[in-house]
């Protein structure tokens, strides 16, 4: 093969050996190590549009975008020009600015379950911010989370959790101590049966549920209809409050985040990726009554050198102000063509594929089941991801090196990209 990766003397080979030497794994993010898929990984040169480009010189169609954050692709010019000319002005203050108060509005503006929105700087800030929120506002200790979820590795979200922890099949992480786990009670995804009978073991003791509106860690897993409806009306009744994260899903499928594609009012909402456009960014806001809890306006403390940064609040309002309705039809048109493709190659090759996909979050899974949980999705072949995975490498495509990882398109893709990518999955899994 032509391919770099198979060459003993790539520079992405010898400069993964480095890092290693200083970074532990070589990677800041487990999953980045391509150790479930026994590779070394891509080292990054460069990215622009749809293509990402190694140190090796090989450019690839890219599905991942920084794992979410890159809906309108990498290194867009306006968001790059922005970042540019709010960098020359200084980078941080740590004191109010106005671009901060504009991010703020065009989020209350865009989510209408959210009066109030504080800045933090990732998606796992976010998350524990909201849980403890809800701690502190309800005063009860106990959430409840899904199997397969991931909502970032704050202590309490570490159970049975999704992406890189399912990758690496380590369910629970040792450093949890038993006395937080315990406060953690974990159900199936899609299971309102089983919420409920946690509810009525333990309703008086469940500050939250904190729900992905469309699991994106155990790859694409959509809410059953009536899923996310019954959990809001439960959460209501025994006075617990409704989370959703929408790190992932936030202004990714929906101009309005999922909330608005299912039209379900949650209390609280996480937000993380897109509205960084690629910066270290995450959010979390809700009704203005429960989000006066937190300080200076009320006693539950969190804070942040760097929240509400210049450089990230910049690249995300630019992002968010590209994403118009036209923008959202396009990510639609261009993955509806993905998906047709994949599905025609899987029903030409006779290979069992089911694919799930909302908006731009795509996922293909080696199953002829419907996947509406974990469990179910543990039982896909991951042997034939691996294969798909390689080849699909070998011919230019990028995806996520793990098959409980969605396929992110952008805006920067064109038809062109799809039509490639669709014959690159092809002749991948042609030779299975
Ligand atoms: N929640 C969800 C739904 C996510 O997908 C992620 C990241 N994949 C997180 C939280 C954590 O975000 P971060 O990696 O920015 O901490």
């Amino acid at each position: 093969s032509e391919n770099h990766r198979t060459r003993v003397d790539s520079r992405s080979k010898a400069a993964f050996e480095r890092a290693k030497r200083v970074i532990p794994g070589g990677v800041n993010s487990p999953v980045r190590a391509f150790k479930s898929v026994g590779l070394t990984p891509l080292v990054i040169e460069r990215g622009e549009g749809s293509r990402i480009t190694d140190i090796d010189g090989q450019t690839y169609i890219d599905y991942v975008l920084s794992w979410g954050p890159l809906i309108a692709g990498h290194a867009h010019p306006e968001v790059v020009e922005a970042i540019k000319r709010t960098a020359e002005k200084g980078t941080s203050f740590g004191a109010p600015t106005e671009l901060e108060t504009l991010m703020a509005e065009l989020v209350c503006e865009r989510v209408p379950s959210i009066d109030v929105v504080r800045m933090v700087n990732s998606g796992t800030e976010a998350t524990m911010s909201a849980l403890r929120l809800a701690r502190g506002y309800t005063r009860r200790s106990k959430i409840l989370k899904f199997e397969g979820s991931y909502h970032g590795h704050a202590d309490s979200l570490l159970i049975k959790a999704g992406s890189g922890v399912a990758t690496l099949g380590l369910p629970d992480s040792p450093g949890v101590p038993e006395s937080v786990a315990v406060h953690t009670l974990t159900v199936p995804y899609n299971d309102l049966d089983a919420v409920k009978l946690a509810f009525e073991r333990y309703g008086e003791e469940i500050a939250a549920v904190i729900v992905e509106p469309i699991a994106g860690n155990m790859g694409v897993v959509p809410p059953l209809p009536g899923f996310l409806s019954g959990l809001r009306e439960l959460t209501t009744t025994y006075g617990s409050l409704l989370i959703f994260d929408e790190v992932m899903t936030g202004f990714r499928v929906h101009r309005n985040c999922a909330q608005g594609l299912y039209g379900i009012t949650p209390d609280l909402t996480c937000l993380g990726k897109v509205i960084g456009g690629g910066l270290p960014v995450g959010a979390y806001g809700g009704r203005r009554e429960i989000m006066d809890h937190m300080a200076p306006v009320g006693p539950i403390y969190q804070a942040g050198t760097l929240s509400g940064n210049p450089l990230a609040m910049a690249a995300g309002y630019t992002t968010l102000k590209l994403m118009t309705e036209e923008a959202y039809q396009h990510l639609e048109q261009l993955s509806i063509r993905l998906q047709a493709g994949l599905e025609s190659n899987a029903r030409e090759t006779g290979i069992p594929m089911t694919l799930n996909r909302v908006g731009s979050m795509v996922c293909p899974f080696f199953t002829d089941k419907h996947v509406i949980n974990y469990e179910i999705a543990k039982t896909a072949n991951t042997e034939r991801f691996r294969t798909v995975f390689r080849r699909l490498l070998d011919n230019g495509v990028n995806i996520a090196p793990s098959p409980f990882e969605g396929w992110f398109v952008s805006t920067a893709h064109n038809n062109d990209d799809i039509d490639e990518t669709i014959s690159s999955h092809r002749a991948a899994l042609l030779k299975l």
